[in-house]
């Protein structure tokens, strides 16, 4: 594993991060779960990525008992505050009130005294973002929260916070976007904001949840157990991928597997690999629903691509491939 700082910060990261979105707490069990984390840091992958909502706060409670044991200062646990966690209306968005409440049920569950990088998952546009970033630079001088970040921010967002991030002296380092080979709609805004304020990306779905294994084949059944066997209201199923379910696609997809074979890459450790090639991106976050799909994903760590590669990639992807920066959010 490869390790970079996360933006301007002196803050180390794995390349690789581990993530348990619709896992942990929901399509897998415990023991599952507890086996994708062990795969993990004996790969040498030091950041967990969860957040308050996922599988109904479900998510952090597995990834604390998980990590019980294995020493604070090895790791990084990032969390996320922001999307609903329960039915009352202060139980939402990025009040002051509910960072404070959510941070403090967020330190429980994941049975820590602090998070290392606590992200507000989505901009909150009901909320002043001065009280926000004061409730954030509370946490800071509190000892609770380490470093700031955002989610799915557009760059004028960013740069509203990181004005409010410099008066309030907090560090606002990291932005967590959806970034793949199909998913490019950071590039023209959101990473230029970023570099100016000092961002690294700390990127989500590098497989476009799982297309970019190249495991779902056109004209064919989706294969049983994976994300996208629960369709769209299922559980394990998310609307993000369901556009790329579709079967010009999937062909695309197919067509990259000679070129990763090429480099003694599988599919999703090209995937990961594309990634990784941007010196903006300080971490992928992978998700797995098994130990071995962890332990093949992080051979994508310290992999180099050269422009004949990326060039490629984009001519087989071609028109697939979304640049649109306002799908930012
Ligand atoms: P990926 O795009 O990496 O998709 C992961 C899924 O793809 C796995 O659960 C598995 O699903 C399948 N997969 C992974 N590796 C392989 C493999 N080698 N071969 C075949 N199939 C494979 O990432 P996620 O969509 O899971 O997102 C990663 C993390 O990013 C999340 O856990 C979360 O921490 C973060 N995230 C953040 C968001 C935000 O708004 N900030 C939003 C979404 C995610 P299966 O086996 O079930 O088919």
């Amino acid at each position: 594993m490869e390790y970079r700082k996360l933006g301007n910060s002196g803050l180390t990261v794995s390349e690789i991060s581990l993530g348990n979105w619709i896992t942990h707490g929901s399509q897998v069990d415990d023991p599952t779960a507890q086996a994708c984390v062990q795969a993990a840091l004996e790969a040498g992958i030091t950041t967990f990525d969860t957040a308050d909502v996922y599988s109904n706060t479900k998510a952090e409670t597995v990834l604390g008992e998980v990590l019980k044991g294995v020493p604070r200062e090895s790791i990084e646990l990032c969390t996320k505050v922001c999307h609903p966690t329960g039915p009352g209306h202060n139980n939402r968005g990025l009040s002051r009130k509910h960072i404070m409440e959510a941070c403090s049920a967020s330190l429980q569950r994941l049975q820590t005294d602090y998070i290392d990088v606590y992200y507000a998952h989505r901009y909150d546009p009901h909320t002043p973002l001065e009280e926000t970033f004061l409730a954030f630079a509370d946490l800071v001088r509190q000892g609770k929260v380490h470093y700031i970040g955002v989610s799915e921010w557009t760059a004028a967002q960013i740069e509203q916070g990181s004005a409010l991030a410099k008066e309030l002296r907090v560090p606002f380092i990291a932005s967590q976007p959806q970034y793949s080979m199909l998913w490019r709609v950071i590039e023209q805004e959101v990473v230029p904001a970023s570099v100016q304020a000092g961002l690294g990306q700390i990127t989500w779905s590098p497989l476009a949840q799982g297309i970019l294994s190249g495991k779902y084949l056109p004209y064919s059944a989706v294969p049983p157990g994976s994300r996208a066997a629960a369709k769209a209201g299922k559980p394990f199923f998310n609307k993000l991928a369901g556009h790329w379910l579709h079967d010009d696609v999937l062909t695309a997809v197919q067509q990259l597997l000679p070129l990763a074979k090429e480099l003694g890459l599988t599919l999703p450790q090209l995937a990961v690999a594309w990634v990784l090639h941007h010196p903006y991106v300080s971490s992928v976050i992978i998700g797995a629903s098994g130990p071995e799909q962890v332990l093949e994903n992080v051979k994508a760590s310290g992999v180099k691509l050269d422009q004949d590669i990326l060039t490629r990639i984009d001519e087989i992807l071609g028109k697939w491939i979304e640049r649109n920066p306002v799908l930012t959010g």
